[in-house]
């Protein structure tokens, strides 16, 4: 009997043919958290599954770590801690026994598929003659087919089987990677983390640029933004975080653009550094945080003249949508809120105006800012970027 994990995907099995190349990502992506965490074991493509080979059958902490692992790698849809046997009756038998002892449980039932058809049993007959295996070597234990305790699944795949109790649930969407690569606007606050997981989680890379505006603000909001970078280690083990120092470009912008305004400027500074960015990184488009009307910069109108000061790249705002209640279950659930919530100045809160503009301009805005060097202001920018490689 060999022991592992059986991994299972289900949109990735649609894609025609792409499939092998969302296939070899998952694996490598698996692989590479696996190297991170120095676990041991050996990942295979295996007939439609993942599957890793492991030394034995795994439990207390190590089968922690390893659940840990499937459960934040994207592009998994179910796992289980599994044997591997031949495919034959006997051996089917030894499965469900060394399974039926590995955990507790009343009430059971059995599910077989196949896909070689030609096996002299059907699923049905081997169900029963599995369940009568149970019945008659653990004593008390019950059939019950919905909800039971354990389901014990055996998986019969040409020469092999593979038999494992209970599927446990992945993180679903798309391996990282498959969809190329974004860059996010990550700030201190909520919705910009929760935003980086749903993209990471159909399938894009992200990198992250952070504006601050040290030393006016301290250097704490700094560092809470690296903290949540490392927070989404754990769906990505390798982040790289460009650090945008954006004081000197807030200066001018207070200097010549009325109150109501600024934080209209902040946006269009921001979205041009980082539209430039995101082209030498070879990033396909730009991520927010943003959710309709949550405050004055995301009204609809200023979204608009907002995402006019870049060119075709497109802009992901996963959050649009979503109600702020809504993005705080999802940031308690990939543990950034805690972080999300310490307080911090970020750059565009200490020079906040009164009121700002709620249905800005182009016209307006394009006049005023006919009145500085937008072309050298972006390349101040971009020039005092500085990298910094956050790893899990
Ligand atoms: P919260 O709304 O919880 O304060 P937020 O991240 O949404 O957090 P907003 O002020 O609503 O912050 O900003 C909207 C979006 O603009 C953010 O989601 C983020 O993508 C981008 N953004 C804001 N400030 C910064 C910043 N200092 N650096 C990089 N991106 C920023
Ligand atoms: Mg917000």
């Amino acid at each position: 009997m060999k022991y592992g994990i059986i991994i299972h995907y289900d949109e990735i099995g649609l894609k025609g043919h792409n499939r092998d190349f969302f296939e070899q990502t998952l694996v490598d992506n698996i692989s590479e958290k696996i190297r991170v965490k120095s676990l041991k074991g050996r990942v295979k493509k295996l007939f439609g599954r993942i599957w890793i080979d492991l030394d034995d059958f795994a439990c207390g902490h190590e089968r922690e770590a390893w659940k840990s692992l499937c459960e934040t790698t994207f592009g998994i849809a179910y796992f289980g801690f599994s044997v591997e046997v031949p495919s034959v009756e006997a051996s089917f038998i030894e499965a469900i026994k060394y399974l039926a002892t590995s955990i507790e449980f009343e009430t059971f039932r059995i599910t077989t598929t196949r896909t070689e058809k030609n096996f002299p049993l059907n699923s049905m007959e081997i169900n029963q003659i599995l369940g009568g295996t149970v019945l008659r070597n653990f004593e008390g234990k019950k059939v019950k087919l919905k909800n039971p305790d354990a389901e014990f699944f055996l998986e019969i795949v040409g020469k092999k089987a593979f038999g494992y109790v209970n599927k446990i649930a992945g993180p679903g969407g798309l391996p990282v990677g498959t969809a190329g690569k974004a860059l996010v606007l990550i700030s201190g606050g909520i919705d910009s983390p929760v935003a980086v997981y749903y993209m990471q989680k159909r399938g894009l890379k992200v990198e992250f640029i952070h504006f601050h505006s040290y030393p006016q603000t301290s250097q704490q909001s700094v560092e809470k933004v690296r903290m949540l970078t490392k927070k989404l280690t754990k769906f990505d083990p390798f982040l790289k975080l460009h650090m945008c120092p954006f004081l000197e470009i807030q200066k001018v912008i207070l200097k010549t653009v009325p109150d109501k305004f600024r934080i209209i400027f902040y946006r269009r500074f921001m979205l041009r550094i980082a539209e430039k960015l995101a082209y030498k990184i070879k990033a396909k488009g730009l991520i927010t945080g943003e959710s309709l009307s949550q405050v004055a910069s995301q009204t609809i109108e200023n979204m608009t003249v907002i995402q006019q000061s870049v060119g075709i790249m497109p802009i992901l705002r996963p959050l649009i949508g979503f109600d702020k209640r809504e993005i705080i279950e999802v940031a308690k659930r990939i543990d950034t809120f805690q972080i999300s919530i310490k307080p911090h100045d970020d750059c565009c809160t200490v020079f906040m105006p009164q009121n700002p503009e709620t249905k800005g301009k182009i016209e307006e805005v394009l006049d005023i800012e006919s009145k500085f060097s937008v072309t050298d202001l972006v390349a101040q920018g971009i020039e005092n970027l500085s990298l910094e490689k956050i790893t899990s």
